[in-house]
């Protein structure tokens, strides 16, 4: 079994032991996304799990968080998860942590109790697309889960002592759509109990389904300041004890500040209202499209 598909990790997991898990997208159907597509899934074996991590294992301190590499390898059956995690425990006793990305559905076919026995196995923290809490956004994408689906499932890994990172695509329903998917995203969060919520700027890439929908007028991509805008509502409704994150370089502005911490969130607040009076509408496109291209 080859993998092709080159791995990817979010920015948090930098320090980590990364292995490779899976390859590919068991859902593969949201349309704006670009990455494991022509990749079929494949997961690995333990035997192939085990020779990475007896490769690596020297490299890293005993006490290492580990990150499975993989779109969603939270997908594959209990059983697999369970021969990756003893694999690990056998290999490196003392590992921090295992984390790994995975979408609602995958939670939602796992029961209460395997939950709790993958947690004591040492998964500890769960990578998630919640993407947006609208349902018509979330549909108009073909994402395939719902706020309330969401809501449910991570409230399971609160039960089950998992945490999560919750990631949010700010102009994900287009152009309209911003200040209305600010709120209802912040309300989704309020309800559940994300360490993280990171989030990335709204991008079409070519070659995906979304951008056949621009061509055909079905989309119309939100502009830079309904972006900001939308971050703002967002902001402003958010009262749930969480850590945002706003540095990846999609994002139309980059903070990082506890949502527990006031004064840092006023801050933010008065920075967001002085760059959309102080900037034109050309500049903040000016400056989305230079971040883009840096980064290319
Ligand atoms: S679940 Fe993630 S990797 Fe899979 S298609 Fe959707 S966005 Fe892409």
């Amino acid at each position: 079994m080859r993998f092709t598909e080159p791995a990817m990790r979010p920015p948090q997991e930098a320090e980590s032991l990364l292995l490779r898990a899976t390859q590919g997208c068991t859902y593969n159907q949201c349309r704006f996304c670009y990455v494991s597509r022509g990749y079929p899934f494949l997961a690995a074996t333990p035997e192939q799990l085990d020779a990475k991590v007896t490769s690596l294992r020297n490299r890293f301190p005993e006490n290492t968080p580990i990150y499975l590499t993989g779109s969603n390898p939270f997908a594959v059956p209990v059983e697999t998860l369970h021969g990756w995690l003893s694999t690990l425990r056998q290999r490196l006793p003392r590992f921090h942590r295992v984390s790994m990305q995975s979408r609602i559905g995958d939670i939602a076919r796992k029961s209460d109790a395997e939950l709790r026995e993958l947690q004591a196995l040492g998964l500890r923290h769960l990578y998630i697309g919640t993407e947006n809490g609208s349902d018509s956004v979330l549909r108009l994408m073909n994402k395939g889960q719902t706020s309330a689906e969401i809501v449910e499932q991570l409230l399971r890994l609160d039960a089950a002592g998992i945490t999560y990172t919750a990631f949010y695509i700010l102009g994900m329903g287009g152009k309209g759509m911003g200040r209305a998917c600010g709120e209802a995203t912040a309300q989704m969060f309020n309800k559940v109990h994300p360490r993280l919520v990171t989030t990335t700027g709204m991008t079409v890439f070519a070659r995906t389904p979304l951008a056949e929908m621009v061509k055909r007028g079905e989309f119309t991509e939100a502009s830079e300041r309904e972006k900001i805008e939308e971050l703002q509502t967002f902001l402003k409704t958010l009262t749930a004890d969480v850590f945002y994150d706003g540095i990846h370089y999609l994002n139309p502005l980059n903070y990082r500040f506890s949502n527990r911490d006031a004064g840092a969130k006023q801050r933010v607040l008065e920075d967001i209202d002085d760059v959309l009076r102080s900037c034109t509408d050309e500049e903040l496109e000016l400056m989305a499209s230079r971040q883009l291209k840096q980064s290319l």
